[in-house]
């Protein structure tokens, strides 16, 4: 049975059972009988499920990391996190967050002032905060404010001008946030977000502006509030080498700032970057390192830096947010459609005198075995195309043509059928001749942005008839008008879902890891907005749904991109009243519709 590879990206948070996914959790429910007792409610559609227990355990796991790594390496110094709130600020994720971090006192990172304003609001007083990003004289301001406030904030510096900003507002007899250099590594990351580190990136101070900053720093008497440096090479680092470049050159900075002077300098902040594993199969795998690894090389480098620079070690900071956030939500949607390109017997309409071509396929068909099947396959696709040709010459008739498709495709699958145990390329690409495009309730624009931007891909999974073999190989349409919105046939692992009839029977599929940065990202393509929403708590009696929040209705999404939804009300009314068409009669029942309509979300409904 398939498996979809969740051994390889589940990270035993889901597993299969009675061909069910199940949460691998207190009892084990499975999503299909939350997802229906969320339907029952009479919300349908996409609805993105939240789980609490997976946030608290990627906080617990990362910092027992840590802790063992440095324990075990005798590291005389201690390990502190930030979730950078840029990877996901909505309070179904935030509130727990922070709930669950509070035995770590794990804090906040910041990067712009709406988020600043919310770490002061929510992080507890004493957890760290941290603030990046390009900032204004206002932005640092607020990070004033939260100094006096008491809590525990540093400021990153991004640019000497930032500095010039701190410097002014000290003069105000303040009290200081502390203060943090940005470093411009020469070590770069790897893959899709690579650029944040290296020479060429956007942020940080070269060596020679590190120099100026400590100068003006001690000009001005503010060097005993620099803390920390901090880096971060880039997202979703498959490889651990260009992270162990990266501490190194990063030790090495922080002992040569101590030697100049910077002797309350005792953090390194080492961003974010761990990789989370997206892959469904062996062949691709997105991280090469595990977080034990990863702790293990921070710590041990770091080290080794100070001991021979002879440097107290730094204390570790990470902003780590993909790796705690990406588990815990995952987006379950009905399939609405299959558009099938499932050539039958029954539609094979053969004349009593075909085109000689017709004629052969047919045999090829009938005789079509084990032995001969690669070549009886490779004829059928050539007469294929050569019918195409007399069709396009006027030669033979539609008819001819659909009997030459439906032929061909009979003829694919019985090749399929003789080699199944054949792992041959060939016999993976025809799988595409036979996709089924099946269509799902979701926008890809909305729910994965990062799909479409940069194809990033998620876990798919049917989230339940597991037991049955899937067949049909597939490709996924969203609701969107726009083609890009698919998650087309791939070539080299093609997606088996299940044949079902969508008229008779509810068929659900999971989009896994959605938790970083999908839902800030999204995008309101054609107006859908974020989908569905619930939080589910375990408790010792089992789960509970705990919070339940319906998409947006329409006049409300109407009303957010500016619209004023009475006057789009009244307008719709006015036409209903003046309309000639509709009888004066039926004008009260047709306006009850509309408001229907008007107070639903925009996702597609079923009927049943
Ligand atoms: N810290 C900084 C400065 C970042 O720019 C980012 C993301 O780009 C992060 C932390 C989080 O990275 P990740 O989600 O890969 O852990």
């Amino acid at each position: 049975m398939q498996n979809y590879g969740l051994y390889q990206w589940a990270d035993n948070n889901f597993i299969i059972d009675q061909g069910l996914i199940k949460v691998n959790y207190g009892n084990n429910p499975s999503l299909l009988e939350i997802i229906k007792k969320i339907r029952n409610q009479n919300i349908k559609g996409p609805i993105l499920l939240r789980f609490e227990h997976l946030i608290e355990k990627q906080i617990k796991t990362l910092y027992e990391n840590f802790e063992h790594s440095i324990k075990e390496n005798n590291y005389d110094n201690s390990f502190h996190a930030v979730f950078p709130l840029k990877v996901n600020q909505f309070p179904g994720f935030v509130e727990h967050l922070i709930q669950k971090g509070l035995p770590h006192n794990y804090g906040l990172e910041a990067g712009s002032k709406a988020e600043i304003i919310l770490a002061m609001a929510l992080n507890r007083i004493g957890a760290p905060i941290t603030v990046n990003g390009f900032k204004d004289y206002e932005m640092i301001d607020l990070g004033f404010i939260a100094a006096e406030m008491g809590h525990n904030i540093t400021i990153i510096i991004e640019g000497i001008s930032e500095l010039e900003s701190i410097i002014q507002l000290s003069k105000h007899n303040r009290i200081n946030p502390n203060i943090g250099l940005r470093v411009r590594l020469h070590a770069g990351g790897i893959g899709i977000w690579a650029k944040s580190g290296g020479v060429n990136s956007k942020f940080g101070l070269t060596a020679t502006e590190l120099i100026e900053a400590i100068e003006l720093l001690k000009e001005n008497n503010l060097l005993e509030h620099f803390r920390m440096i901090h880096f971060h090479i880039g997202s979703q680092m498959s490889e651990i080498t260009p992270l162990k470049k990266a501490i190194r050159e990063a030790g090495n900075i922080y002992a040569e700032l101590r030697k100049l002077g910077a002797n309350n300098l005792d953090a390194i902040n080492i961003g974010g970057g761990i990789a989370v594993e997206y892959g469904q199969n062996e062949q691709c795998i997105d991280r090469n390192y595990t977080i034990r690894e990863f702790s293990n090389d921070v710590v041990f480098l770091l080290k080794e830096i100070s001991e021979q620079k002879g440097v107290k070690p730094p204390r570790i900071f990470t902003e780590s947010g993909r790796y705690i956030a990406a588990s815990h939500s995952v987006l379950v949607a009905p399939v609405l459609e299959l558009f099938s390109q499932d050539y039958q017997l029954k539609s094979l309409k053969l004349k009593p005198k075909n085109p000689p071509l017709i004629e052969e396929l047919n045999d090829l068909y009938n005789n079509i075995n084990q032995k001969n099947s690669i070549e009886f396959l490779h004829d059928s696709l050539d007469h294929l195309e050569s019918l195409f040709t007399l069709f396009d010459l006027g030669y033979i008739d539609l008819q001819d043509r659909s009997n030459a498709e439906t032929l061909v495709h009979l003829i694919i699958k019985k090749a399929l059928y003789f080699n199944r145990e054949n792992q041959l390329p060939e016999m993976k690409k025809l799988q595409h001749k036979l996709q089924e495009r099946y269509l799902v309730n979701i926008s890809l624009f909305q729910s994965m942005p990062d799909f479409w931007g940069l194809k990033q891909k998620f876990p798919v999974v049917p989230i339940h008839n597991l037991d049955q073999k899937p067949i049909r190989s597939a490709s996924l349409w969203d609701i969107t008008c726009d083609s890009d919105g698919e998650i087309a046939f791939n070539y080299d692992n093609p997606l088996f879902l299940h044949d079902i009839d969508v008229e008779k029977e509810d068929y659900f599929l999971g989009f896994f890891l959605q938790g970083a940065y999908q839902e800030v990202l999204s995008m309101k393509h054609n107006l859908f907005t974020k989908p569905n929403e619930a939080i589910i708590e375990f408790n010792e009696n089992g789960y509970n749904i705990k919070t339940i929040k319906e998409a947006d209705k329409i006049l409300d999404i109407l009303e957010n991109i500016g619209y004023d939804k009475n006057k789009i009300y009244k307008n719709l009314k006015d036409k209903i009243q003046n309309s000639s068409i509709i009888h004066d009669q039926e004008k009260t029942d047709t306006l009850a519709i509309i408001e229907k309509y008007l107070s639903q979300n925009g996702y597609l409904r079923t009927i049943n």
